[in-house]
C-alpha cells in the first residue's frame, strides 16, 4: 500500500493541494470530506436527523457510497455538485460525531486506500485511518488568513459575508473539530506541517513535493 496522507483544518488549501499533488505524481486522489458530506446529503433527503444515532446508522449501513474519477454517487445518485453548500457543511460536520458512521466510512477508505497510490484527504488520515502511511502531512494556516480565501470564494459566488464573521465561524469549527469525542482534529505524531500563511499554492506544492521526493 502507498499512501500519503493529508489532514488540516477547514480552509488552509488542503483540497486543492491534494488535488494537484496527486495529480503530480499519477496517484488517485481519495477526497474523505465527499464521503462525509455523502452521508450528511443522504440524511437530509431521506428525513433522517443527524443527532439520532440509530436512524442514522440505519441509514448508513444501507448507503452505497461510491467515489469515481472525482464524481460522489450515493445510491447511484451523482451528489458531486450538491455536497458543497453550506447546508451540506453542516450536516457533513454533524454524522461526522456518530462514531459508527465513522467506522464505516473509515472501513471504505481502507479498502480504497489498499488499491495503493493513493494521496487520502480528510481530518483523520494520518493518526486513524492510515497509521503507517509513507509520507503524512498537516496542512494549516492562521485564522486570518483562512478567513480571508473563504470571504473571496464566498464573493465569486456573490456573497458578501464580513471576514469577522468567517473568523469567528472558523474558531468554533476548529474547536468543534478538536474537541470531538471521535478522532478529534490533530497532527499525527510523525506529521510534516505546512503552513500555507502568505505562501501561494506553487509553493506550497513544491514544499510538499520536496518533501515526497526526498
Ligand atoms: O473536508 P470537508 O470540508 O469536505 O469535510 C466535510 C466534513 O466532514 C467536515 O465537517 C469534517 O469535520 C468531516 N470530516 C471528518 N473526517 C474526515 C473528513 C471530513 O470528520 N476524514
Amino acid at each position: 500500500m502507498q499512501v500519503i496522507t493529508i489532514d488540516g483544518p477547514a480552509g488552509a488549501g488542503k483540497s486543492t493541494l491534494s488535488r494537484r499533488l496527486a495529480a503530480e505524481l499519477g496517484w488517485t486522489y481519495l477526497d474523505t470530506g465527499a464521503m462525509y458530506r455523502a452521508v450528511g446529503w443522504a440524511a437530509r433527503r431521506r428525513g433522517v436527523d443527524p443527532a439520532d444515532p440509530a436512524a442514522l446508522e440505519e441509514l448508513c449501513r444501507g448507503l452505497r457510497l461510491e467515489l469515481e474519477g472525482g464524481r460522489v454517487l450515493a445510491d447511484g445518485v451523482d451528489v458531486t455538485g450538491e455536497i458543497r453548500t453550506p447546508e451540506v457543511d453542516a450536516l457533513a460536520s454533524a454524522v461526522s460525531r456518530n462514531p459508527e458512521v465513522r467506522r464505516r466510512l473509515s472501513r471504505l477508505q481502507r479498502e480504497l486506500g489498499a488499491r495503493g497510490r493513493v494521496v487520502a484527504e480528510g481530518r483523520d488520515m494520518g493518526t486513524v485511518v492510515f497509521p503507517d502511511a509513507a509520507v503524512k502531512f498537516f496542512v494549516t494556516a492562521s485564522v486570518a488568513e483562512r478567513a480571508a480565501r473563504r470571504r473571496r470564494q464566498l464573493l465569486e459566488k456573490g456573497r458578501d459575508v464580513p471576514e469577522a464573521e468567517l473568523r469567528r465561524q472558523i474558531r468554533d469549527r476548529d474547536a468543534a473539530d478538536a474537541s470531538r469525542r471521535v478522532s478529534p482534529l490533530r497532527p499525527a505524531a510523525d506529521a510534516v506541517i505546512i503552513d500555507t500563511t502568505g505562501q501561494d499554492l506553487e509553493a506550497s506544492l513544491a514544499a510538499l513535493l520536496d518533501v515526497v521526493r526526498e
